[in-house]
Order: structure tokens, then C-alpha cells, then sequence
């Protein structure tokens, strides 16, 4: 291979695009609704091979080792962070720490006329807002990347195969000291052909959208797997969004017999890896393997069950790791503890494709709405492994 047009079904973390010296990559949807690279011009190429030194995908990546790493319990001591961030806010608070160093921040926001979640530059702690909360869908970090000056100060977030390639990037340009990196323990990333499904749903039903929250805890923490689109901190009249926007969209109460979260179609089919990025899959980012100095993500562990407001899992990879980690000290509370506690609950491996992936896809991209049916022969399917596992717990209660 002389460039990365030939790769399929890569991360799309878009590092290429910033790495191609004469500008001929670009970062576009493709069929199933995942970033990928695509080269137009190919006579243009000149072969210098830089985009797949930098790519993480077609590359192994170097890892901390268990030894290597200090882990924490941590959570914002401002409670208004702590309230809005999915998990205890330690992500927000790193990047004031880091803007008031004089770095600028990287961070995701969601964009409601795009419809997408994208990376943006921010210089100061305001500007650095929007990047709080996760955006469960895959961001597109071109035009923030591209815009990136080496030679400057930045700390930059993302999902760990987004970052892997960037320390690639720095590495081979050696500006690493200019840099920190921060990713958390990621799930895999849905396809965007769900949630344009999803969005127009709730457009339907309440109108045009100003706002989406992902993880919204206005009612508790544990309640938090739902998608909060009026910007109500309790329930909207038009759409019981709390009690699951699957219960709006069929317009029966109980379509799951669930109650709250639990009934949020998104999530579902997010949690239950239906339509993952075919990556996701296979990827080799997890536990502790990544390529940051920091990876955070939600604490859910025995140790922190009766939490209420969010705890923060962190984990300091790389000396400069630790020194930030040692800086949010006073800002945020930390705890620290062995590794196993504070990975608790984490996926140590990729989720399985399920049968039904291929056909849910074909479906989102033809009809551009949830199939519902679909769905149902997916759970239906479930079932004997669903009681197995519940007969498995209980016997081990
Ligand atoms: C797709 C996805 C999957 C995840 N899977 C897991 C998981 O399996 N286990 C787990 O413990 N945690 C997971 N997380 C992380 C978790 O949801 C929290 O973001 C994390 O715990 C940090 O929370 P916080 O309270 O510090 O701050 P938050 O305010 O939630 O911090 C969010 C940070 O993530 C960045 N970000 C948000 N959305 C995206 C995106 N789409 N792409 C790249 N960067 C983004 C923001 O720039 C910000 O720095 C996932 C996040 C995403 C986006």
C-alpha cells in the first residue's frame, strides 16, 4: 500500500487528513454512517507514505504496562460539573487546567443544524463548554485537527483510536512535549445512520431540536442512559424523554415494560452493539491499552455502588499523566486504588457482531427510521441466553 486508500472499514479518526502533505485526503460519511478517509485525486499522491505511519489502524501501537499505571477514583469538587458531565467531570476539569497552563483545548461538541458531533479548538474555559458530556456517535475531527498548530500547546480529546494516531503523528513530527493526550474507555461508536433515524423521530414528535444530552442525571445517575433533546431539566410535557423515547415514537406506555433509561431506544441498540463502526469489533484499545498520557470513563464498580452524582474512573498513563494528574488535585477529589477496582465493570474485550448488524444497517440507510421489527427478533432471540445469564447471577448472588 502507498497511501490509505486502500484500507477498509478503518477507525476514522481522520489523522491522515492533517498528516497528508499535499492535501489530497478528505474525511467523508460513507455508506453505513462511519467516518472514512477517501483520496480523489490519487495522481496528486506523492507516495511519501506519512498517512499510514500515522495511522493506527494498519499499525500496532505501543501500550503502557499495568506497572506503568497509577489509577483513581475522581470526581469534580464543583458540583454544577459533576451534574452536567456524564461521569464525575474529571475530563472538564483537566481541560481548565490545562486552558489556564495556556494550552488550548481539543474537545468534542454536538452541532443541532448538523446533526454531528465534531472536535473544536477552544482557548478559553467558556469556549471549552460544549465538550462537556459524551456525544455517544462518532466525531469528525478534521476541521479542528487540521487547524491544530504543532509548534503550540494543546490538549487533546477523543476516543483512544483518534488519539493513537494523533500520538503517532506527534511522535514522527517530535512535538510530543506540546501535547497532551486524553482518551477514556470506549464502548465502539454507533453508526450515524441510527441517530439520523433516531433525531428525525424526535423531530417529529416535538419539533426543531436546540439541544441533545446524552447522558442526562436529572433523574439520578443511575437513571442517566437516556437522550435529553428540549433542554428541560425534568421531563418535557410534549415527550416523557426520561421514560424512553421509544415509548413516544410507538405512542404506548410500556412498549419494553421498562421503566425510565432502560427503555431508550438509542441506547439500546448503542449498548446492545447492534450497529457499531465494523472496527469496533476487533479493536485493540482496551483496558489499558491506549496511547494517552490520560483515559478516563465511568466508574461503576462495587466500591462507588451507593454514588449518587457521578464518579470518574482516571487513569495517569505517562509521567505527564501523573504531573496533570497531581495539578487537579484541590479542584477535583481523588482516590486512589489497585487497578482492578477502578476498571471495574470496563469491557476487557470487543463486543461480538450480532447476526443481526448487517440487516439493521441495510435498514437505517434504506429508511432512514429505527427498525423496530427488527429489533423485536433480536431480542426474542436473546431470551435464552438473557435467562441464562439471570439464573448465572443468581446462583452466584
Ligand atoms: C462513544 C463513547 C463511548 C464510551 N464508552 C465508554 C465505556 O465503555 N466505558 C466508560 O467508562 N466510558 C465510556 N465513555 C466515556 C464516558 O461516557 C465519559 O465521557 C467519561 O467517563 C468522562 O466523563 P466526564 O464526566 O469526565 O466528562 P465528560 O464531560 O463526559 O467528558 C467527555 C469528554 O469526551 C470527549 N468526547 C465526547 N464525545 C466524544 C466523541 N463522540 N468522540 C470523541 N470524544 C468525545 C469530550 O471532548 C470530553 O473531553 C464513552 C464515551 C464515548 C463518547
Amino acid at each position: 500500500m502507498k497511501n490509505i486508500s486502500e484500507l477498509k472499514n478503518c477507525f476514522g479518526c481522520g489523522v491522515c487528513v492533517k498528516a497528508c502533505p499535499v492535501k489530497i485526503i478528505s474525511l467523508e460519511e460513507n455508506h453505513d454512517g462511519f467516518y472514512q478517509p477517501i483520496i480523489h485525486e490519487p495522481d496528486k499522491c506523492i507516495s511519501c507514505g506519512l498517512c499510514l505511519k500515522v495511522c493506527s489502524f494498519c499499525n500496532d501501537n505501543e501500550f503502557p504496562t499495568e506497572a506503568d499505571v497509577d489509577a483513581y477514583a475522581a470526581w469534580s469538587n464543583d458540583e454544577k460539573v459533576r451534574q452536567w458531565c456524564s461521569s464525575g467531570g474529571v475530563g472538564f476539569e483537566i481541560g481548565r487546567q490545562l486552558i489556564n497552563e495556556g494550552y488550548d483545548a481539543v474537545g468534542v461538541r454536538y452541532d443541532v443544524n448538523k446533526v454531528r458531533a465534531e472536535h473544536f479548538i477552544a482557548a478559553s474555559v467558556e469556549d471549552f463548554m460544549p465538550s462537556v458530556g459524551s456525544k455517544y456517535i462518532p466525531s469528525s475531527t478534521v476541521d479542528a485537527f487540521t487547524k491544530i498548530d504543532l509548534k503550540s500547546k494543546y490538549l487533546i480529546t477523543g476516543t483512544p483510536c483518534q488519539i493513537a494516531s494523533f500520538r503517532r503523528l506527534i511522535r514522527h513530527f517530535r512535538v510530543e512535549d506540546n501535547f497532551i493526550l486524553l482518551d477514556f474507555f470506549c464502548h465502539g461508536v454507533p453508526s450515524l445512520k441510527l441517530w439520523d433515524a433516531y433525531i428525525s423521530e424526535v423531530v417529529k414528535k416535538i419539533g426543531p431540536i436546540k439541544f441533545v444530552s446524552w447522558r442526562n442525571k436529572s433523574t439520578g445517575l443511575r437513571d442517566s442512559w437516556n437522550v435529553n433533546t428540549d433542554l428541560s431539566e425534568t421531563p418535557s410535557e410534549s415527550i416523557d424523554w426520561h421514560e424512553s423515547y421509544n415509548l413516544a415514537i410507538n405512542g404506548e406506555k410500556n412498549f419494553l415494560s421498562s421503566r425510565l433509561s432502560q427503555g431508550d431506544l438509542f441506547f439500546e441498540f448503542f449498548l446492545g452493539n447492534v450497529c457499531l463502526n465494523e472496527c469496533c469489533y476487533n479493536c485493540p484499545f482496551k483496558m489499558i491499552k491506549s496511547g494517552a498520557d490520560i483515559r478516563i470513563g465511568d466508574l461503576w464498580g462495587k466500591s462507588y455502588d451507593s454514588d449518587t452524582k457521578g464518579v470518574s474512573a482516571l487513569l495517569a498513563l505517562t509521567e505527564r499523566g501523573k504531573q496533570i494528574v497531581s495539578e487537579i488535585n484541590g479542584t477535583c477529589t481523588l482516590e486512589m486504588h489497585p487497578l482492578e477496582i477502578v476498571t471495574e465493570g470496563q469491557m476487557g474485550h470487543s463486543p461480538n457482531k450480532p447476526w443481526v448488524r448487517r440487516s439493521i444497517l441495510n435498514s437505517l440507510v434504506k429508511n432512514n427510521k429505527i427498525p423496530v421489527g427488527l429489533m423485536k427478533i433480536w431480542r426474542f432471540s436473546k431470551l435464552p441466553q438473557r435467562i441464562f445469564s439471570k439464573i448465572k447471577r443468581i446462583l452466584y448472588k
